[in-house]
């Protein structure tokens, strides 16, 4: 059984090496893509995004006798999510009737790939069409032995972080549990990681770790993240562990727990602020839930997923929240808490109302952290020269965009 004729898989793997191979060589390079893809019909189903459970209904519903239906899903499951094949006349270990079945009424709909940008260091930013014309951005950061996916949840964001880039992009809509998940499918068509059967298996994961710090807030898309998380971390098929996902959010605190119980990966919270008066203005959701209210939700989330330490993200600005007494203070509000700080400096965008804070500042900021017995990495910006870094992403074709006025007002 192949999912894909031998010669033609080759070709294809050859193809994508050669391009990633290049590219890695290449200053900035910005090319588009020609895979012919298709955006959702009227009437057929997207079967990617669908978790077992939905796809078994479905298949059921299309006339799968009951009897079957879990061996289906299973057979389904493995040829999309395992062999990444995107045409139901491959599934040859199902009946030709019922492939014809399966094409008649569902459909393997990815995003689409309109750019592709390629960093000097390596790090690529893919521009994803989705339904209804729209654009999200997914980026993909090589580093030794492994590699992250950072992925999009919304387009746009309703939240308005002042020093956030995609903060000024007002939201469009939530992105379906299919589109998640289709941003790593169509990353790992890009880098052809598909295994070959036959071929000696390759250990080292190209794409080994997700992490939802795309555009959006995950946790105001809670349903969506979950069920495409359910479908990234199914070992039949991506089988990516929850431990090699991590969530950021803002801080909605009623979603905190649920994201424990329902999902279990890694908890990321971008903290930014010591003081409710400076979070207020750049984190503005800590109006609604402040300082003291996440936290108290945060000491409950490691017992509750059984997880690691929680992330405290922290983006280094200039005058704003990276003083001595700042650094204090952080260390004093999550005692307790099992806890890794990150800071991250500041990635500017044209427009920003602020400054990333001076590499001795930021060293600064670190050692105290560091001697109060915390693990404080500094976060290396990656792909700043495509503005793919932290914070950076906004489709470049919604237009639907806040003021200067309103971003500085807002920025206090
Ligand atoms: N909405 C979620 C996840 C997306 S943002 C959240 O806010 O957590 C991913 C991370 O990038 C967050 O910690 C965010 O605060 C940070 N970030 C946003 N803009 C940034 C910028 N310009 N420079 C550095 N980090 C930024
Ligand atoms: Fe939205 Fe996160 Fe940006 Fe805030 S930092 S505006 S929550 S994407």
């Amino acid at each position: 059984m192949w999912p894909v004729e031998k010669p033609a898989r080759l070709a294809y793997l050859r193809v994508f090496s050669q391009i990633a191979g290049d590219a890695m060589n290449a200053p900035i390079t910005q090319d588009v893509l020609t895979i012919p893809r298709k955006l959702p019909e009227g009437g057929l189903t997207n079967i990617v995004g669908l978790t077992r459970e939905q796809l078994r209904d479905a298949l059921v519903e299309a006339g799968t006798p009951e009897k079957q239906a879990k061996m289906r899903v299973g057979q389904v499951w493995q040829w999309i999510y395992h062999w990444g094949v995107r045409d139901f006349a491959q599934m040859t270990n199902l009946a030709k009737d019922y492939r014809a079945l399966l094409a008649d009424r569902f459909q393997i709909v990815l995003p689409e790939i309109v750019t592709r940008q390629v960093s000097s260091d390596g790090t690529r930013k893919y521009l994803l069409k989705i339904a209804g014309g729209h654009e999200v951005e997914a980026v993909y950061i090589p580093e030794e032995g492994r590699g992250t996916l950072c992925v999009s949840s919304q387009v746009g964001c309703t939240l308005t972080c002042s020093f956030c880039h995609t903060g000024t992009q007002k939201l469009v809509r939530n992105l379906t549990a299919g589109e998640i998940v289709g941003q790593l499918l169509v990353a790992r068509d890009d880098l052809g990681e598909w295994p070959v059967q036959g071929a000696p298996k390759d250990e080292t994961r190209l794409i080994s770790n997700i992490v939802l710090m795309g555009m959006g807030e995950p946790l105001y898309n809670f349903e969506n993240v979950r069920d495409a998380m359910k479908v990234v971390m199914d070992g039949e098929g991506l089988s990516l562990s929850r431990r090699r996902i991590t969530l950021s959010t803002s801080g909605v605190v009623p979603e905190i727990a649920r994201t424990a119980e329902e999902i279990g990966c890694l908890l990321a919270v971008s903290f930014h602020a010591t003081t409710d008066e400076t979070r207020d203005k750049l984190v503005p959701i800590n109006k609604r839930w402040n300082i003291q209210t996440l936290l108290e939700a945060l000491r409950d989330y490691p017992r509750l997923s059984n997880s690691e330490r929680i992330t405290f993200e922290y983006v280094m600005l200039d005058g704003v929240n990276d003083s001595d007494d700042d650094a204090r203070r952080l260390v004093q509000l999550i005692r307790g808490i099992p806890a890794k700080i990150n800071l991250i400096p500041f990635n500017e965008w044209p427009g920003a109302p602020y400054k990333r804070s001076s590499n001795n500042r930021i060293r600064a900021f670190a050692d105290i952290i560091y001697k109060a017995g915390y693990a404080s990495p500094i976060r290396t910006p990656r792909g700043e020269d495509i503005m793919a870094a932290c914070g950076q992403l906004k489709s470049a074709t919604e237009r639907g965009r806040k003021s200067r006025a309103q971003i500085a007002a807002e920025a206090g």
